[in-house]
């Protein structure tokens, strides 16, 4: 019997590995750069941090959320996104008491019942950020920053910021009424999705791909018209730190986003490489209200995240190639001819780890053309071939295998010039 993964799930080895390292990495290391400290968060929360952060009409909580009941019948679901589940563990544990604003980011995985495709899965990673406690514009714009600057590290190019303001919970309300006006006569027109949408989750109409919807919509009434005074200054300051900082971006007033939390500033990175659906590598925004939601202190924050194995998958279509450290370092693979020469070979290897050097040995004994071959498609830098006349005379022979160099050193006297050889 061979079992398959569930339905939208992966298994990572091999080149991914490679991806998944260096993209995790250098997102660590720009946060960290940005003065951003880790949080981790458990994978399942109870139902209801979901179903009142994201939002009961959103399309995660009508229908892609992996909800179970516990053994005490508790409904509990898998995290399907981070800001609701990072909210909660700052307000539980008061974490905003610090200096503020708190800069937090996460890694981890997340889980969405949605159908599967390219770059969509139900179980996939997401990398983000959140800045709470916080309303000046100038920590959206940083967000914005950090993002394109992650993307730009990654070795991307072509990419689109698009930002758009909501209006806060006052003049939103006012500007989805008019939209709903505006709608309405078009109802046998629209898709039925949109349909339902309107009265619940009008704003999502703006996120259908239905060329009849997209023609309507285009005559829509815009937000930015609507924005009362203080959400149309407030983005009139994101926009010029952004110029400050010669950061290139599109005001998209279509743009909308799945969560009902977001006030204000929501921005998305997308790259216009490919011409697909999941072009967004990543997107976020402001939430004004959801701590106090949380039955936090009233707090504005912002965040965002970005998808990896979306932006896995557009780095190996677009040939873009993650620094892998191991190709950069020296690394030493042991070939040992015989089972009976173990001693020598760990001692060896001993000593290579303690020196933080990157080596590793045949431990299924064959041939040593073969090895030798693999070594080298393997990335490894070095080889050392440890047989009779070495143990006999307490040698290594060390081989570069980019310029076939060899030396070759005493054991019990000249161990340290191992290192060097290879520094
Ligand atoms: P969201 O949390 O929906 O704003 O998504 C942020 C980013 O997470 C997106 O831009 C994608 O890169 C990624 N993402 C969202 N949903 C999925 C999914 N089902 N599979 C893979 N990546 C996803």
């Amino acid at each position: 019997m061979i079992y398959n993964s569930p339905r939208g799930t992966s298994d990572y080895y091999g080149e991914d590995i490679k991806y998944i390292d260096f993209i995790i990495d250098t997102a660590r290391n720009l946060f960290k750069i940005y003065n951003y400290l880790e949080i981790i968060t458990p994978h399942f929360e109870h139902t209801e941090v979901f179903s009142r952060g994201i939002g009961e009409n959103s399309d995660i909580v009508q229908k892609e959320m992996f909800t179970f009941s516990d053994k005490k019948g508790r409904s509990l679901t898998l995290r399907p996104e981070g800001t609701a589940s990072v909210v909660r563990a700052v307000v539980e544990r008061k974490l905003y008491v610090e200096n503020l604003p708190l800069k937090l980011f996460y890694i981890g995985n997340m889980f969405r019942y949605e159908r599967p495709q390219k770059g969509r899965m139900r179980e996939f990673k997401q990398i983000g950020i959140e800045a709470i406690g916080c309303d000046n514009p100038a920590i959206d714009a940083e967000a914005i920053w950090l993002l394109n600057s992650l993307f730009k590290n990654l070795g991307f190019k072509n990419l689109v910021l698009y930002i758009n303001s909501i209006g806060c919970s006052e003049c939103r309300k006012d500007y989805i009424r008019l939209l709903e006006e505006f709608l309405k006569p078009y109802s046998k027109e629209l898709c039925p999705g949109c349909v339902n949408r309107i009265g619940k989750n009008t704003l999502r109409v703006f996120d259908c791909k239905v060329e009849t919807c997209r023609n309507i919509l285009s005559g829509a009434p815009k937000i930015s018209n609507y924005l009362c005074e203080k959400c149309s200054s407030h983005l009139k300051d994101v926009f010029d730190i952004l110029n400050i900082l010669d950061i290139q971006y599109v005001h998209n007033e279509n743009l909308v986003r799945g969560f009902d939390y977001y006030t204000r500033t929501i921005f998305e990175i997308v790259s216009e490489d490919i011409d697909s659906a999941q072009n967004a590598l990543g997107g976020g925004g402001r939430y004004d209200n959801l701590i106090e939601e949380f039955g936090g202190p009233k707090l504005s924050s912002t965040g965002f995240a970005i998808g990896l194995e979306r932006t896995m998958l557009l780095m190996q279509d677009l040939s873009i190639k993650p620094v892998v450290i191991k190709d950069n370092m020296p690394s030493v693979y042991l070939i040992n001819m015989s089972a009976d020469f173990n001693g020598y070979l760990f001692g060896i290897l001993k000593f290579l780890r303690q020196n933080k050097i990157i080596c590793d040995s045949n431990f299924n004994i064959k041939n040593v053309g073969k090895e030798i071959k693999w070594a080298k498609s393997a990335g490894y830098s070095h080889i050392i071939i440890i047989g009779e006349d070495e143990v006999k005379n307490n040698t290594v022979t060390i081989k570069d295998l980019f310029n076939f160099s060899q030396s070759q050193l005493s054991w019990l006297n000249e161990k340290s010039r191992l290192i060097n050889l290879l520094k």
